[in-house]
């Protein structure tokens, strides 16, 4: 079978805008009516397969920034993907992290975790408090760190510290920063500061959201910490630094029915925002696009001086395992990786016991007097 390169990642292009890291989440018996077992697979850390559905005998390898495989621990995320990025929030520097795939993939086991495996949120801000505090007095610099928490949803910026408040403008100041006026910014000066505005704004989004239509699957949730720091003596320069953390909406395709194969037609996306964020990162990414379409949503517009340029971003592409999960899982893979590969090679699924068929012909083989192997 040729060898197809999806993306060219050349000499050129040491690193990209957007550095992409690939988690799988275990297989889960109860998301399978079929128990087929897992279609996905990882090879190493930076590769992964998943069965070819037009030949089942090929598989399709994809090669990412960082492959997490399904026992990679919340800790083990954090340091290899969002840790590093976050020191320049101290420094006026911008950065962003996403949890991004279909729904049910982990998106919000990444970002929230649980309290026995506290995710992605949780672990940045304590980070974030911890270096502060590691910083030296005598640069003389006073730090003020705060928060806002946002939801954008059906292109509406709605701000979750407030819940009564209506859509919110985005702005750009002279100097290019990104501002919403009206939304709330709470000074924190510990983690349990945070936590006491996180926690229950977190819960009434999740309410909310059973109530509403599966609402969280399809609105993004932003939470934005905010580093100021104002140097002691004169001229008392102050810099910002703002760290976006976010789970967002499903990127599964709502158009898709039956078994009619995905859909990918541009002028039918539902999600305006989820939408133009593909497009803004293979923008970014590629290096070729002339202009980054920034403007063309809420969300891009809202990361605009967060996401590409100067900033630090980290996507984490979140995939389940399960059939039912397919081509969501296709279309992730193939926003998130670098370039992929048409391996002629059967697809082997370690995790399921053997197939009936086999054991049953190898049976009767046997009761035929024969030697029951093939
Ligand atoms: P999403 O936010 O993308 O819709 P969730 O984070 O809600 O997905 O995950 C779906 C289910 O899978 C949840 O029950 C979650 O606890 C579980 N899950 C997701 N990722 C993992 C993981 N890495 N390890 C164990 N369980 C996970
Ligand atoms: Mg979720």
């Amino acid at each position: 079978m040729a060898q197809r390169l999806a993306l060219s990642d050349g000499a050129h292009k040491k690193t990209a805008s957007v550095r992409v890291a690939v988690r799988l989440r275990p297989y889960m018996g109860t998301q399978d009516e079929k128990d087929e077992g897992p279609c996905v697979k990882g090879l190493d850390s930076l590769h992964l397969e998943i069965i070819n559905w037009r030949n089942a005998t090929e598989t399709v390898k994809y090669h990412c920034d960082v492959f997490h495989g399904e026992q990679t621990t919340q800790q083990e995320v954090f340091l290899s993907s969002v840790k590093p990025i976050l020191s320049h929030i101290l420094n006026g520097q911008n950065s962003s992290v996403f949890a991004y795939g279909p729904t049910g993939a982990g998106k919000t086991h990444t970002m929230m975790g649980t309290s026995d495996q506290p995710g992605v949120i949780p672990r940045a801000v304590r980070e974030v408090f911890k270096l502060v505090k590691a910083k030296d007095n005598n640069e003389g610099w006073d730090y003020n760190i705060s928060m806002s928490y946002l939801e954008i949803y059906n292109e509406k910026v709605l701000d979750l510290l407030s819940p009564s408040s209506q859509d919110l403008p985005i702005r750009e100041n002279k100097d290019k920063n990104i501002l919403i006026p009206g939304l709330t910014h709470t000074t924190i000066s510990c983690f349990s500061d945070f936590d006491k505005q996180f926690a229950p704004a977190s819960l009434n989004r999740t309410t909310a959201s059973t109530k509403l239509n599966q609402r969280s699957s399809r609105s993004h949730a932003i939470l934005l910490i905010k580093v100021v720091r104002t140097q002691r003596a004169l001229p008392h320069r102050q810099q910002t630094g703002k760290l976006y953390l976010i789970d967002l909406a499903g990127s599964e395709d709502n158009r898709r029915t039956g078994n009619q194969g995905i859909r990918l037609k541009e002028s039918g996306a539902i999600n305006l925002s989820l939408f133009t964020l593909n497009k803004v990162v293979d923008a970014l990414n590629s290096g070729t696009a002339a202009r980054v379409p920034y403007r063309d949503s809420k969300l891009t517009r809202l990361l605009q001086d967060s996401l590409g340029g100067s900033a630090h971003s980290v996507m984490i592409t979140n995939i389940a395992p399960e059939y039912k999960f397919y081509f969501d899982t296709f279309g992730a893979l193939n926003f998130a990786s670098k370039s992929k590969l048409i391996v002629n090679k059967p697809f082997t699924c370690e995790t399921v016991a053997v197939p009936v068929l086999p054991m049953k012909r190898a049976r009767e083989d046997h009761e035929a007097g024969g030697s029951g192997t093939e």
